[in-house]
Order: structure tokens, then C-alpha cells, then sequence
């Protein structure tokens, strides 16, 4: 299998060869999105959902029945996450908000507004252990009807939020984001990682990832970039149990795999530009990859980051 390993992996250093089990390889499971973001596992029903932004759709997919609708129209959903009950949580362009999906498939506004101007169009989000959801707010949704609908910016900035669910607060964690986009917690949850994709649209913007100290599990301090990788531009990115990062290109790289210190240990060719990607599976050790047109998948040696308890 040394030719599957070549064809698919590039290998930088020791430690990504290790999370390749024998055979590995990737896999090409769907196809026929538009553009495939916003992958999410749901233990309970053993699928991965994912947004099929600009078709307007969510899909489903699973072993035993493959490919299905999941919901359409889907306000031009896009990031997608589970929070602490296991519940859908939602970035939706089309409605400008983060949504949850109840048990009995309602659909409701989490957070649609900041002190009444309404959201650009929020993009990826994570729930961390104490239940807040912290998202991005770039204006994709709404720079064209492409995947959303155009408007201006009530905000007239770019903000990563944090929104608790308790309070009904919704706080302004980073303002100096070109265009935030990317956003996953360390396993510890003492450290944030968001990217900036700005560079789509303003030439010479960061093509990086930031790391923040989460002080008080609130705020954000100690700005540092974490991974420069110019002209690229990482979408969106999830991490696994052991702190290393796993992040989707969408200028082509497939998916770049860094350690905890922010070193490119490996990657994984992805033949269109990827978006995002999500750990799944009944073991939790199947990366799920969502690029452009299709979904993809690849067994590892590790598992998703779990929340602490
Ligand atoms: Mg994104």
C-alpha cells in the first residue's frame, strides 16, 4: 500500500506518519454539491451532515443509506456544530443567524443580532464545554446572491462572537479580523484558533491562523499567528485528541495537517479545493472532508478532541 500512502499523504515529519494506519487512503464517498462545507458527525444517527452552500441544501450521509437530503431549502446554511445536548447548531447566510435544530426538528434562532444591527453572515462555529457558541461573522452570505442575499453590512465590521445561551449575551471576542472564518477550541479549551480568508477578497490580507489564550473562558488574549501559509487560505478546521489541527484549503492544498506548536507535519491531497472537515464515525476515527463538489473521507490513528469535563 507504500504507492496509496504516496498518492494521497504527503508526509513532512514522523508524527503525521503516525496517524496513518496501514492502508490508509482517501476515499471518495459522494458527489455533487456545489459547494461542500460545514461537515458535522451525529453519534445518535451515525451520519455526517454537511451544507451544500450555494445549492441552498443540508445532506446527509451514512454508511447504510448514502447520500440524501437533509433539509431544503436550508437559508444557505454553512458551518455546522453539535452543542453540549447533541443538538444541530447552524450558521445560516440567508437568515443572517446561528440556529438550533430541536429534537423535534424545529428550527430555532439562536442569535440573529448584535444590539439590534443584524448579523453579516455567520460562517463556522464551536460550543464550548460551558455551553457558550462562539462563531465567525464574515460577510460572504452577503457579498453576492451567490450564497445568500446581498445587502450591506449593518455591522460594518467582521467580529468573532461569543454567545451565551444562558444570559442572552453576545460579547465581541476579536475585532481585527480581515474576513474571520475557520474557528475550533485546543482539547484543553485553554487556547482558540481562528482563521482569516480575508485575502479572497482584499490582495495582501493575512492568510493565517491565530492562536488566543481564552482567559476566564470569555476572553481573548495573547494574539500570535499560529500558521502563515500565503497566497493559501484555510476555510475551515477541526482538531483532534492530540491537539493537532486539521485544516481544509480552499486555494487547493487539500487538507494541512499542524501540531499543537504550529509545525506543517503532513497532508492530505483532496483533487478539488476543500472547505472544512469533521472527525466521525461509530470509533470517531474517520476525518470527513468536504470539498467543493464531493465528500471525502480517510481513517486515521486518532480521534476528535473531546470536551472537557
Ligand atoms: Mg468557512
Amino acid at each position: 500500500m507504500e504507492s496509496s500512502v504516496e498518492a494521497d499523504f504527503e508526509v513532512h515529519d514522523a508524527r503525521f506518519a503516525a496517524l496513518l494506519p496501514p492502508g490508509a487512503r482517501v476515499e471518495k464517498l459522494t458527489t455533487g454539491t456545489s459547494w461542500a462545507e460545514g461537515p458535522v458527525y451525529r453519534p445518535d444517527s451515525a451520519c455526517l451532515l454537511w451544507s451544500d452552500v450555494r445549492n441552498n441544501r443540508m445532506l446527509r450521509w451514512s454508511e447504510d443509506r448514502g447520500t440524501t437530503v437533509f433539509r431544503e431549502p436550508s437559508d444557505f446554511s454553512n458551518g455546522n456544530t453539535l452543542d453540549l445536548e447533541g443538538r444541530l447548531v447552524t450558521c445560516e447566510h440567508g437568515r443572517r443567524r446561528v440556529s438550533r435544530t430541536e429534537a423535534d426538528g424545529t428550527v430555532v434562532t439562536v442569535v440573529d443580532n448584535y444590539r439590534g444591527r443584524r448579523l453579516n453572515s455567520p460562517n463556522d462555529v464551536v460550543v464550548r464545554s460551558d455551553g457558550a457558541i462562539w462563531f465567525t461573522d464574515p460577510p460572504y452570505g452577503i457579498l453576492s446572491n451567490d450564497e445568500g442575499y446581498q445587502a450591506e453590512s449593518e455591522l460594518g465590521a467582521n467580529y468573532v462572537f461569543r454567545f451565551d445561551p444562558v444570559s442572552g449575551e453576545l460579547d465581541i471576542v476579536a475585532d481585527d479580523f480581515h474576513m474571520p472564518n475557520g474557528i475550533a477550541f485546543s482539547p484543553d479549551e485553554r487556547t482558540l484558533y481562528v482563521s482569516d480568508t480575508g485575502a479572497s477578497h482584499s490582495p495582501g490580507a493575512p492568510c493565517h491562523i491565530r492562536a488566543f489564550d481564552v482567559a476566564g473562558g470569555r476572553r481573548l488574549t495573547g494574539s500570535r499567528v499560529f500558521a502563515d501559509f500565503a497566497p493559501g487560505r484555510a476555510d475551515g478546521f477541526r482538531i483532534d485528541t492530540n491537539g493537532n489541527l486539521y485544516a481544509g484549503f480552499n486555494t487547493g492544498e487539500g487538507v494541512q495537517v499542524y501540531s499543537p506548536q504550529g509545525e506543517r507535519i503532513g497532508r492530505i491531497r483532496i483533487p478539488e479545493p476543500a472547505s472544512n472537515c469533521a472527525f466521525g464515525g461509530p470509533r470517531g476515527n474517520r476525518l470527513f472532508i468536504t470539498a467543493s463538489t464531493s465528500l471525502y473521507s480517510v481513517f486515521l490513528n486518532t480521534t476528535a478532541a473531546t470536551r472537557p469535563s
